[in-house]
């Protein structure tokens, strides 16, 4: 992979910048800057998705004939790096992210000239339903039941941990089509509206104090047989796909701009150790930069690398969580602060402390689910030991 910076990446760079500068009014940096979940909140996010679309920039990972830019690793590298120096808002990674290139990978013509571009347009809006209580590491065991009925199945059973479940219209679920035979050859994948009757949906508030997660409960929901992706019975192979698009998300941007917030912060400190953490950290991200590199241009070339992905996950997760712990450090007794009513938009709430310290506790509170979420860091440590160690 060439990463040599070519003038006419720069200018596409200079493009990029321009377009930023142009469409980011002061609702949309106030979204990006309270940003402290996985998205930032449903109506500035969902018109930054409207604005990227109409420009034709909103699924820049997809190939260019279902709606991608065409664009090249170091392109979408750019991309990313100058959306989170200017920290625009936070789209849903559920569907531009995960359902839409596992639809490109797995689905039916059909299914794709239907939902793709509902979702490029962001009509559609899609969250995630793996998790069970008690499937979420041994994800196979789930029991999510579907039951066949005619050209429905009747789904019975519920999904935790549901991200934004309060906001999408559309859920893609693993169900259990076979109790019979060994967990993982009985899953079967279904798109589901989330207006069917049957459906329910029961927040979850985290540490945090934010609305993020849910359980969605399924009562004798109806969902016809043309909706299931794969064929029966073989859902996990097509889970499994999903999952590497999802362990492939960016971090080294986001990670330069909190390490880059922070020196300020850290220099005030007059702390040499923490000066020292901030470098250490700092290597460390060059280090996840390198790696997304790598899984970036294996994707691109059509071979999806989940081992690097997982490599990718552990090192991008546990560099934010150790800023993060830094960030708090720093900040001393100060951290304390807790005022969540300054983080709803448009709150008119004055800041106790400094303006620039707001938010680092609730992005320390919040950032203690990254490594649990999108698959484990240990999970994501033994498919390590297994697929690139071959433990
Ligand atoms: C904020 C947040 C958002 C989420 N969003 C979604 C979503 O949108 N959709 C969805 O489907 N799920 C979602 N999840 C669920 C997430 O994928 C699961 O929480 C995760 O897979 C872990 O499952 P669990 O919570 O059941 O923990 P468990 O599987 O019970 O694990 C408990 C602990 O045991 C460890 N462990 C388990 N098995 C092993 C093993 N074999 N080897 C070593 N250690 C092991 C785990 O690492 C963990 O530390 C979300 C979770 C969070 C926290």
């Amino acid at each position: 992979m060439d990463m040599q910076l070519k003038p006419e990446d720069e200018a596409f760079r200079q493009e990029v910048r321009a377009f930023l500068d142009e469409h980011l009014d002061a609702e949309l940096r106030e979204a990006g800057e309270k940003t402290s979940g996985i998205s930032s909140a449903h109506v500035p996010l969902m018109r930054w998705h409207k604005i990227l679309h109409a420009k034709g920039w909103v699924a820049p990972g997809w190939p260019q004939e279902f709606g991608g830019t065409g664009w090249s690793d170091m392109q979408r590298y750019i991309w990313q790096s100058e959306c989170a120096r200017a920290n625009t808002p936070k789209l849903y990674p559920m569907g531009l992210g995960m359902i839409g290139p596992t639809l490109i990978a797995c689905g039916t013509k059909q299914q794709q000239e239907y939902y793709l571009p509902r979702l490029l347009s962001g009509a559609h809006i899609w969250c995630q339903g793996y998790s069970e209580p008690g499937s979420g590491s041994d994800l196979a065991s789930l029991q999510c039941a579907a039951v066949r009925d005619g050209d429905d199945y009747i789904i019975n059973g519920s999904k935790i941990w549901t991200s934004y479940a309060q906001h999408a219209n559309h859920i893609f679920c693993l169900v259990r089509t076979d109790k019979t035979t060994k967990p993982q050859a009985g899953i079967s994948f279904l798109l589901i509206e989330m207006d069917s009757p049957g459906i329910s949906v029961e927040p979850i508030i985290t540490l945090a104090q934010d609305h993020e997660v849910n359980q969605v409960f399924f009562d004798n929901v109806r969902v016809p047989v043309a909706n299931r992706v794969g064929a029966e019975n073989d859902g996990w192979s097509v889970a499994k796909t999903l999952l590497t698009f999802e362990r492939s998300s960016a971090y080294a941007a986001r990670l330069k701009l909190m390490l880059g917030n922070l020196e300020t912060l850290v220099a005030d400190s007059g702390d040499a150790a923490l000066a020292q953490r901030h470098a250490a950290l700092s290597i460390r991200v060059a280090a996840v930069e390198m790696t997304e590199f790598r899984v970036q241009a294996a994707l691109a070339n059509g071979r999806p690398n989940s081992s690097g992905s997982s490599q990718l996950k552990i090192m991008g997760t546990e560099a934010q969580q150790d800023i993060d712990r830094l960030a708090v450090d720093a900040l001393g007794a100060r951290a304390a602060v807790w005022q969540p009513e300054r983080r709803e938009m448009g709150a008119n709430v004055a800041a106790i402390g400094p303006e620039a310290t707001q938010g680092i506790l609730a992005d320390f509170l919040n950032n203690r689910a990254a490594s649990i979420y999108g698959g484990s860091n240990e999970v994501q440590r033994n498919i390590l030991a297994k697929m690139a160690l071959g433990l």
